[in-house]
């Protein structure tokens, strides 16, 4: 039994520091509440990611006063859409992305909460969740809320038994960096039959390659093959990190919370990584989360989540059917780019700037008129 004299006490522990968990424990922290953060890695910690932040996570991340530097930073103004010879793109309604190495938003956030007074545990044996309090490294900490952060496999999520998973769908996710001149300001979305390839720039000299496939022995090497536009870009350009995998998966939980104990980021399910929304949801969720908790119920937390997910979730579902079915994608696509303001309003509905609604009858009517005759 535990000494109650000896026992820690914190308002919040949250477990899982990557940006999501970060994120919480800023926000929480800026808004008075005292925070213990405790991740089982060590810093710098790095994933298999896109590396791009839309202009919705920045604008979270500005709320959360987190500003990224520019000379850390590539900022991208819009996505483009390539296959073969076919390609569309357009700007964001507002703002900027950015491609940020996953390895500096970490220690940016970091830096963040150090200042705001975070409480932060590295290597950290987390081994007993029960209601209001959380065993770390051995010692029971008590608190009044418990923030599970810990990613997809979250073992918050499954030792308290948060929320029924609604849909899943895996896919495999593999990044590499390769030294070269960014070739455009956007992040260009490569298709083929064999999953999407994105690039991202992330600095002067680099960018971020991210492959997404259903196929579980595609990799990154085999790019010049079903990629052939991307390979001529890469041709040359010297690998500048090894390469690595993740699974990415479209999970919807039908509740994010359970008494005191509540989830964010991935751990409270997640869209397919082909939106690029990963990390703006989890940012978006954190301010969330620290509302509910100031207003004392989790309920309101739970309304908003499924809120902040539903343009992404929409948005992914499309984009794994142009994935899935290719005669649908090449119409699609050939659609788009001789109708690129339609593409303009599709990234306006993804980054959060206008609703699905706002397209209007002539507008479907004109896409689907498109869509037969491309
Ligand atoms: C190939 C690929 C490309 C992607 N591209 C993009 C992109 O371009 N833009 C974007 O926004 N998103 C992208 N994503 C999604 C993005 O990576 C995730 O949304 C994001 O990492 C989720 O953040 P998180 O903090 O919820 O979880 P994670 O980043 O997984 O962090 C979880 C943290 O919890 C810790 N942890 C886990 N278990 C425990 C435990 N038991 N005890 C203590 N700590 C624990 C881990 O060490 C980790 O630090 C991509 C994903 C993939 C796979």
């Amino acid at each position: 039994m535990s000494d109650p004299v000896n026992q820690k006490h914190t308002d919040i522990v949250v477990i899982g520091a990557g940006p999501a968990g970060l994120a919480t424990a800023i926000a929480a922290r800026t808004a008075g509440f005292k925070v213990l953060l405790a991740d089982h890695a060590i810093p710098p910690i790095d994933k298999a990611c896109g590396e791009g932040i839309m202009p919705d996570g920045l604008a979270a991340l500005a709320a959360l006063g987190v500003t990224v530097p520019a000379e850390k930073a590539y900022p991208f103004r819009g996505i483009r859409f390539v296959e073969g010879t076919t390609s569309v793109d357009a700007v964001f309604p507002k703002g900027v992305g950015y491609g940020v190495r996953r390895t500096v938003l970490h220690d940016l956030l970091t830096q963040k909460a150090t200042e705001v007074g975070v409480e932060m545990r590295w290597g950290a044996h987390v081994s007993e969740i029960a209601s209001n309090q959380v065993t770390i490294d051995g010692l029971p900490v008590s608190c009044q809320w418990i923030v599970g952060a810990d990613g997809q496999a979250s073992i918050v999520r499954q030792k308290i038994g948060i929320g029924r998973s609604h849909s899943e769908q895996r896919r495999f996710g593999f990044r590499q960096h390769y030294a070269v001149r960014p070739w455009t300001d956007c992040v260009e979305v490569y298709w083929s039959d064999q999953g999407q390839v994105y690039v991202t720039p992330v600095a002067q000299n680099e960018v971020c390659v991210a492959l997404i496939t259903a196929d579980p022995h595609f990799r990154l090497n085999e790019i010049p093959s079903a990629f052939p536009e991307l390979a001529s870009r890469l041709a040359g350009a010297l690998e500048s990190t090894r390469p690595q995998g993740a699974i990415t998966m479209t999970r919807r939980l039908d509740s994010v919370f359970e008494g005191n104990v509540a989830l964010v980021g991935e751990a409270s399910g997640s869209v397919d990584a082909i939106t690029g929304e990963g990390m703006s949801l989890g940012f978006q969720q954190a301010l969330s989360l620290v509302n509910a908790m100031r207003s004392g119920s989790l309920q309101p937390y739970d309304e908003a989540h499924r809120e902040i997910g539903k343009n992404p979730r929409r948005m992914a579902k499309l984009m794994l059917m142009l994935g899935e079915r290719p005669w649908l994608r090449h119409r699609a696509l050939r659609a788009l780019s001789s109708q690129p303001d339609l593409f303009a309003q599709m990234l306006s509905v993804h980054v959060g700037e206008s609703r699905v609604r706002d397209f209007g009858i002539e507008r479907a009517l004109s896409f689907g008129w498109s869509m037969l005759t491309a």
